[in-house]
């Protein structure tokens, strides 16, 4: 649950960065994007993790100190910058440059615009964030809601045969808004088109009483099962072209291969492939969102609420696993952590 505090619509230039100009100077330092994190987890004060007391003192480092389990505690305790060495200025410039472009940021162009670290350093933030994301869409869709499934190509085999045929199967959701708008969307791997499979995904993410509108497939009448009103339109016979008779996923769809292609250059990783699609939605989701620091602030927000579940998955896998794109570490090469972002102003260097 979101603090009484935060319930209330977060305010641009207040609650978070605006701008570019913003970002620059709120987050000069380390300590100042701890301190943003602090605020961020703990709006109403503290609360311990360990104990969940709520009296304590910050210490001069800015950990707190918990009155009544006597431990030390940082904000970022249990998050996904939990035992980071990453200073945290580079994970807020990787939050910026995740959400403040319109197509989010690969990790080969993030390495880049970094200009230190490794490649697996910036592919480990993004999946870090990515993981965070997934936690950010729990309301389910409503009112009329056109699902669809379809072929994700470009997908490198994972484990478990998954995506063996380098295409992945993944099903769409979206609302539909009038006149003829789109609201929300989710996207999920599904393992086939089965009823089974459908019907997990639709009570995942739409809300039961809601009308699904579907093309005829076999398997929708028993997915909607009694949970759902169902419209099914045939699209043979029916004298329409798949796109006109559900736009909603087909517009979706499109834009969700054109970004994995353009900025992704269509080379994911099949069990990867899940986090991306997260990735999309979110963005998507929040494409009305007149400050692009509104996604920052939201991503961010994500990141400092407690997650155990996925923290336990992305250290068992911190790290990619296969060869090409996501290139491995080999054994033995202990990698550097990247400097801070907080560095003296020099005087005119290109004077001297
Ligand atoms: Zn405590």
């Amino acid at each position: 649950m979101e603090s009484p505090k935060l319930q209330r619509r977060p305010v641009a230039g207040k609650d978070y960065p605006k701008n570019y100009a913003d970002f620059l100077c709120w987050f000069p330092d380390d300590a100042a994007c701890l301190n943003y994190l602090d605020w961020l987890r703990w709006p109403d004060g503290f609360s311990c993790p360990e104990c969940s007391g709520n009296a304590g003192w910050r210490m001069s480092d800015s950990r707190w100190w918990c009155k009544a389990c006597r431990r030390r505690v940082s904000a970022t305790a249990g998050t996904i910058f939990h035992h980071t060495k990453t200073p945290l200025t580079v994970w807020f410039a990787t939050a910026w440059h995740m959400t403040a472009p319109k197509n989010g940021v690969s990790a080969k162009t993030l390495h880049r615009l970094l200009g230190f670290g490794s490649y697996q350093t910036a592919w480990a933030m993004l999946h870090r964030f990515r993981s965070a994301i997934g936690h950010a869409e729990h309301d389910r869709l409503s009112g009329d809601v056109e699902v669809d499934e379809t072929m994700i190509g470009g997908v490198r085999p994972g484990k478990r045969g998954r995506g063996a045929a380098g295409k992945a199967l993944v099903a769409v959701a979206v609302e539909q808004t009038q006149p003829k708008g789109f609201g929300r969307c989710r996207i999920q791997v599904i393992p086939n088109a089965e009823t089974d499979a459908l019907r997990s995904f639709l009570l995942a993410h739409v809300e039961p009483g809601s009308t699904i509108h579907t093309d005829g497939l076999a398997s929708y009448p028993g997915a909607a099962g009694i949970d759902y009103a169902h419209q099914s339109t045939p699209i043979k016979g029916s004298g329409k072209d798949a796109h006109e008779v559900l736009p909603g996923v087909h517009r979706v769809a499109a834009l969700v291969k054109r970004w994995l292609m353009g900025t992704h250059q269509g080379s994911i990783g099949a069990d990867h492939l899940q986090a991306y699609l997260n990735e999309f939605a979110f963005r998507f989701n929040r494409r009305g969102s007149r400050a692009r620091g509104m996604l920052f602030y939201r991503l961010l927000q994500q990141s400092v609420a407690m997650h155990p579940m996925s923290f336990r998955d992305l250290v068992a896998n911190p790290k990619p696993r296969k060869a090409g794109q996501d290139r491995p570490v080999p054994p033995g090469v202990r990698r550097a952590a990247p400097p801070s972002l907080h560095v003296p102003t020099p005087t005119n260097p290109w004077r001297s």
